[in-house]
């Protein structure tokens, strides 16, 4: 089966205040013996299993544009030591404004890198201080044309609403002005106050109002309909693109299919088995410095902290969450029965019946699909399918 490769870089220049991903601002200095433990990790990967057939390679963080193309070089020439990766692979790559220029997109397009996702947020200076991002609006516009100008033909935004003091008309400027760039993609992620955020902290200390979650739904609804009559397809509950440019790897995981993950803090499912590598950067390279003390099976490797079998009931609760997250592809019934060998609606007759007159899910021919409404409160349609029904 083909897989998708996850490869994260966890280091950043500054920590967004909004910002609880498993990255490091203080360990620049480790970059270099970082990417050597990753070209490890794969390598030992590969004494596992024959070479799996790889169709998408991410890079995701962290700020994986503080890896010099070299470094990329290195990371990329392993995965093809390691792995089959095809011919037509998606290679994505995670950039910040500001800390790319044409060279570097040049460069990178040169080893294959195919998608680029530039980490916008914001068109307003008030929020982009606030996120404490070290971009401007000026960066912004500069990395996408140093972009098109080293011939990236997918280029994807991404932006947050929901935000704090963020008003309906903020957001659409915010929206009309990332348009005006004319990207690719776009993946549009409402704020989420993570524990232990600067952000967070300063909403419990009444230094920034909450978040308004009937705001954040008008915020979506507009953007849905901005997107769509501006020619973009909306194939996931944040994600519109326009045709052709749908993220592979990111279709992998909706679908349910394995991944692996390479990296501090990485996540993989492969082999009906979810693992979890080690957090912190130096944990992650001692451990590849050594051989293993226990026998290890594919997709584990020295990294692996944690390593859960997925059973039957938990990959297909999996399967349809995720694919009902999938906008215009919905959760096909045909392949649902094919992979475990029944019918979802034997299983799941109750919840399904009880979602469709609630009218929070649609059936068209053999697939199901969450309709426009509950994809603002997509969690409560998924919860139906774990324990007893509601109703
Ligand atoms: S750049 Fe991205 S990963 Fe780094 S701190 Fe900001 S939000 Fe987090």
């Amino acid at each position: 089966m083909t897989h998708s490769l996850y490869i994260h870089i966890p280091f950043c220049r500054e920590r967004c205040t909004y910002c609880a991903f498993n990255t490091y601002t203080d360990r620049s200095p480790l970059i270099d013996g970082y990417v050597g433990a990753l070209e490890n990790e794969m390598t030992f990967l590969a004494t596992l299993s024959d070479k799996v057939p790889v169709h998408t390679v991410y890079f995701g963080g962290g700020t994986p544009s503080l890896l010099s193309p070299v470094q990329i070089e290195r990371i990329l020439q392993a995965a093809r030591r390691s792995f089959s990766v095809t011919d037509d692979v998606e290679i994505s790559l995670e950039v910040n404004p500001g800390t790319v220029d044409k060279e570097y997109f040049t460069a990178l397009v040169q080893l294959g890198a195919n998608r680029f996702s530039l980490g916008v947020q914001s068109a307003q200076a008030d929020e982009l201080m606030m996120f404490g991002r070290l971009h401007d609006w000026v960066d912004v516009e500069r990395g996408v044309s140093d972009a098109r100008q080293a011939g990236v033909t997918n280029l994807s935004l991404d932006l947050i609403y929901g935000v704090p003091n963020q008003t309906l008309d903020i957001w659409q400027d915010s929206l009309q002005r990332v348009l005006d760039l004319g990207p690719d993609h776009l993946s549009l992620y409402a704020l989420g106050l993570e524990s232990g955020t600067e952000m967070t902290r300063q909403v419990k200390y009444g230094e920034l109002p909450s978040p308004d979650p009937d705001l954040a739904a008008d915020m979506y609804e507009l953007a849905s309909e901005c997107l769509a009559a501006q020619g973009f397809i909306q194939y996931e509950i944040s994600n519109w693109g326009k045709p052709g440019t749908f993220c592979q790897h990111n279709l992998q995981y909706w679908r349910n299919l394995p991944y692996l993950g390479i990296g501090a803090g990485a996540h993989g499912y492969a082999n009906r088995t979810r693992i979890v590598n080690a957090m912190r950067p130096e944990d992650y390279m001692q451990r590849l410095t050594e051989p293993p003390n226990m026998t290890l099976y594919f997709p584990q490797t020295p990294a692996t902290i944690k390593a859960e079998p997925i059973n039957d009931e938990t990959d297909q609760f999996e399967s349809i969450f995720m694919g009902l997250r999938l906008i215009n592809e919905g959760l096909s019934l045909a392949t649902f029965e094919e992979r475990y060998g029944f019918r979802l609606e034997d299983k799941y007759g109750e919840q399904v019946k009880w979602l469709k007159d609630k009218n929070l899910i649609i059936q068209k021919e053999d697939r199901l699909f969450l309709t426009p409404h509950a994809r603002l409160i997509s969690n409560l349609v998924f919860e139906q399918f774990v324990g007893e029904p509601a109703g």
